[in-house]
């Protein structure tokens, strides 16, 4: 059981995040989705470095899609239109 009873929504928002990252990583392959390039899941949320990656939430029909990007993607993807 767990100890820590005050964090029961933080954590719910973690297991929901990484439970995306897990399945837009499964899919993926461990590679960026727009390049192929191969990433490293430890990384993740790294801006620089071999094997950084991002998940990010891209619109999508209904629903936001979760997809691997490599740090130069992301970076790419993040800067258009904001
Ligand atoms: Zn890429």
């Amino acid at each position: 059981m767990p100890a820590d009873q005050g964090s029961t929504f933080d954590n719910a928002a973690y297991i929901a995040e990484r439970s995306a990252a897990a399945g837009a990583w499964s899919r993926s392959g461990g590679r960026c989705e727009r390049c192929s390039r191969q990433v490293v899941w430890h990384n993740r949320g790294r801006a620089l470095g071999r094997g950084a990656w991002s998940l990010l939430a891209l619109p999508g029909a209904g629903a936001v899609r979760h997809v691997v990007m490599c740090a130069g993607c992301a970076a790419r993807e993040q800067s258009r239109g904001g």
